[in-house]
This record gives C-alpha cells, structure tokens and sequence, in this order.
C-alpha cells in the first residue's frame, strides 16, 4: 500500500528537489525510488503518520483526534481574534466539541480577516490575487494554497490552505484511498511502467480547487507535466473525447456527471481509452451512474468525498462505504438544529472540524452535506468511521404532501433512478421551478424520438412521486437541454431554478 501513496496521480508527493536519477534501480522500480526520495519530509511524515493510524486500533485514533483538537481550539483561540470573540466565555481548558458553536461559511466570508490567523492577509488582498487568472496554482503568501467555492448554494467563499492542509489534501486519500490499497503494488507498478496519465475532467480557467491544486502541482513539478491533462467539461463532448484519445490516460478523475457521459462516448466507440480505474469527486455520486462508468471502462471507479473548504474527508473502500479520515477531521452528522443524529439516520447537515489547517481554523463548520454513518464497523475491517454522502442538503426537493397537507422530502438519487432508466435517455435534469411544479430537462439518445421519450419520462416521474406521497405536482417535459451551473460547471441532476440563474456575487461551494 505504500507504493501507491507516491505513484498515484496526485504528485504532490514530489517535491523539487528530485533524485540525481543515478540509482542502481531500473524501469518502474526506478521512478518508484525516485518519486519516494523527492518527497518533502513534511509529506513524508504525513504519509508515515497515516500508514500509521491505519494499522492502530479505534481508540489510538480517537485519542489522536482529541489531542490535535485541542491543539488546534487554543491555537485559534489565541491566533484567531474570531475565534476568540466567538469562544469568550467559555470555559478554558479541554474542549468539549459539542458545546463550542458552530460557524458558517457567510459567517467566515464577513469575518475573513479575523478568522485567518495570518494577520498580514487580508481579504482585500486575496481578491486582488484571485483577480489575475495567472494567479491560478501559484503560492499566495508564499506557501498558501487560495481556493475559491465554486457551488451551487449561493454563498461565495474564498479559503486558504497552509502547507499542511494541502498536504494533507492531497497525500491522504493517495496513501488511504487509491491505487495500491485497491489494486495491491502489482498493479500500482504497472500503472508507472505503462506512464501513469492521468486526466482530470472538471471546470478550469477559475480559481477552484481541483484546477488550483492541478496548477499548483504543474507548477511545482514541471517534470511531471506530460503525465498531467486536464480536461474541461465546458468543451463541447467531442472535443473532450479527442484530447482523451490522444492522450490515453491510465486514470481518469473528475465529476461523475462529466465521466458518465464520457463513459457513454467509450460505449458508442467514439472515445477509446483504457483507464486502471476512475476516481469520482467534486458531485454526489449517483450509484447507477458508478455502475455505467465501471461497465463501459472496464474498472473501478472508487469515489473520494471532500470539498474546498477541506480537501477529502473520506475515501471510498471496497465495500462501497466512505471511511471518514477522523484522524485529521472531526465529523459530526447533526439534523436541522444542530443537534447529532444516531448513525444510521440520514443528517440534516455535516459539522466538520479541519484538525490541519491553522491558517484557517475550521471549527464546527456547517458544511452543508446530508450523510448517514454506517452503525457497526464496517465489513473491510477500516477502524475509520464509514458513511455514505446523500447528497447536498440545499439538492433535496420538497414537494407538497398528499392533498397539499404538509410536504415530503425526497432525495435526488432516488427521483433520478425513477427516470433516468427511461430508454433512449443520455441525460436528465429536473428542475424545481416552484413549489409544485417541476421541469424535465433531457438530453435523448441519437434517433431516439424525443415526444415519445419525454412522455414515458414523464409518466415514470409521476409514478414515482405519487408512490412516494406527493401531492399534486405539475410535470413539464421541456426541451431545453440538462444545464451545467453556470459558474461552477458543476451538473446537479436534480435542482431548483434559481440555482441556474448566474449568481449576483462570485460562486461558492466546492
Ligand atoms: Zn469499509
């Protein structure tokens, strides 16, 4: 499992200072030996910290967590002129985490300047950064990492990583999730000998945090370059299939919407690639979505779960759940008053406290993902918390109860299995425009009749919802195509309207 953590597409484990390449070693050996001599000793230590903690049992963990939370509540208590307004009055000493109070993203973005800890940044001065697009994957401050949220809430938000954080953004879930731990060393290997390209499929040409971390990594390792694309998803499709057929890369990551229509062009033959596995991040991952890339590449495709604000949270394990990364996070699933859930119940909401970052402290951050933590230890043996991502919390539709008496809730992944088997559907979107009154936005198969095609959507819809107890609903079947966020590029398969109106201030969320 160690040899994935350095040869796994995310090079951040590299640093400048690579080997003078005079090894006795030979081949893959040899990069292998290579890519581990050029580590940073911080991302060193971080990698041998976690290949330690998953081999400790539950309690060291828990006991790791609770001193690096201490840590980190004094250092923004005395670091953090936010922090400390925010915590007067309360008692000193070892926190009790439940009793400190939660933030929130606008909370921070009007406090920028009193949350970081780096009294000589200011927010003024990050704006002015983000400003020039050339900026993008640069070091701001010298070592500070600057990501902006990209989503689909509504709230704008600016973050800052220190070097740990980004380390620990990027070597974790390589040294915990990926290549090795799945496939064994075997495999790993013959990633590296066979030129371990890699392609990200997300939005570029803005400050978020895929395109910033995929920059920076460019930058700081321009001999790993060639082994880098990047692909955006606001190119047409054809044009995304021709980049990847040219480039043939290994592994392929990105967001599941964007990968499952790429995985639709390998079936048709018109993108032929032979990736070793596929890495889903960035959207909720829809499991007939997963099923469909698996089918079409011919491997795994394994899901990461983070966000901007904190890297990834968990990683995906063989069973299919995500195991929380509790070591570095402290995760809470609260319902709607904040409030903790029993695991086994979906959450209103996720508290995450990011236990690396001192230069932004994110203590009891609201960060807005509905989740249930799996009860019981999971079946692969991870002593790490595991837990599924049901999905946004601001994406669950609720729609007027039967007879129009009260509402029910329903989950997007739920709704779109109902329609998306429809046959001679590519893509499909519904689009909450008021209260009871959604649109069926669908891209349909070629020579598919469209009438025919949004009609038994339709009715599948309606099925659907009646089954589930909703009142009365109008259904419209539009012909305006599935719309990606217009900021984030993000594609949410269900939404509500004023989430694809261009939003008044710049983007937030992931
Ligand atoms: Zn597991």
């Amino acid at each position: 499992m160690t040899v994935g953590s350095r040869v796994a597409p995310d090079v951040s484990v590299r640093s400048r200072r690579n080997t003078d390449g005079r090894s006795a070693l030979a081949g893959p050996a040899k990069t292998t030996f290579n890519a581990a001599m050029a580590m940073s000793a911080r991302t060193l230590a971080a990698v041998l910290d976690v290949l330690w903690m998953d081999r400790a049992g539950a309690g060291r963990i828990a006991r790791r967590q609770q001193a690096r939370l201490e840590r980190m509540v004094a250092h923004a208590r005395s670091a953090s002129p936010f922090y400390r307004e925010l915590y007067r009055g309360l008692p000193g000493g070892a926190p009790d985490l439940s009793a400190l109070p939660v933030v929130t993203k606008p909370q921070l973005m009007e406090h920028f300047d009193d949350v970081v800890t780096d009294r000589s940044v200011t927010r003024a001065e990050v704006d002015a950064f983000l400003a020039e697009l050339g900026n993008i994957g640069r070091p701001f401050h010298g070592s500070y990492l600057v990501a902006k949220s990209s989503g689909t809430s509504g709230h704008p938000g600016v973050f800052l990583l220190d070097e740990r954080a980004r380390v620990l953004a990027t070597a974790i879930p390589r040294a915990r999730g990926s290549l090795t731990s799945w496939f064994g060393p075997v495999a790993a290997l013959r990633f590296v000998a066979t030129g371990r390209r890699y392609a990200l499929v997300a939005v570029g040409g803005g400050p978020y945090a895929a395109f910033t971390m995929f920059e920076w990594t460019r930058r700081e390792h321009p001999k790993v370059t060639g082994s880098m694309r990047f692909v955006s998803v606001m190119d047409p499709i054809e044009a995304q299939v021709g980049q990847l057929n040219e480039f043939r890369p290994r592994a392929l990551g990105g967001y599941p919407s964007a990968i499952r229509l790429l995985a639709r062009e390998q079936a048709a033959g018109r993108l032929r690639i032979r990736p070793m596995f596929v890495v889903l991040a960035g959207e909720t991952v829809v499991p007939s979505a997963r099923r469909a890339i698996e089918s079409a590449f011919g491997c795994p495709a394994y899901e990461e779960f983070g966000s901007t604000e904190n890297g990834v949270l968990a990683v995906q394990c063989r069973e299919g759940w995500l195991h929380a990364m509790t070591d570095w996070y402290a995760l809470e699933a609260v319902d709607a008053r904040y409030r903790p859930v029993p695991d086994g119940t979906r959450s209103h909401t996720l508290l995450v406290t990011n236990l690396a970052n001192r230069l932004m402290p994110l203590i009891r951050y609201d960060q807005g993902d509905s989740v249930l933590f799996r009860p019981g230890p999971c079946p692969c043996g991870s002593r790490f918390p595991a837990m599924t991502v049901i999905g946004r919390t601001d994406d669950v539709l609720v729609l007027p109860g039967p007879g129009g008496h009260g509402t029910v809730s329903l989950e997007p992944a739920g709704i779109v299995a109902a329609v998306e088997d429809t046959p001679g559907i590519s893509r499909v979107q519904l689009v909450q425009r008021s209260a009871a009154d959604i649109e069926i936005r669908l891209q349909v198969d070629r020579g598919a009749d469209r009438r025919e095609v949004q009609a038994a959507a339709r009715s599948r819809l309606a099925s659907f919802l009646a089954a589930h107890g909703a009142g009365s609903v109008t259904l419209h079947a539009s012909d305006d195509p599935p719309a990606l966020h217009p900021v984030s590029g993000k594609f949410a398969q269900v939404v509500r309207s004023d989430a694809l109106a261009r939003p008044r201030a710049s983007p937030a969320r992931r």
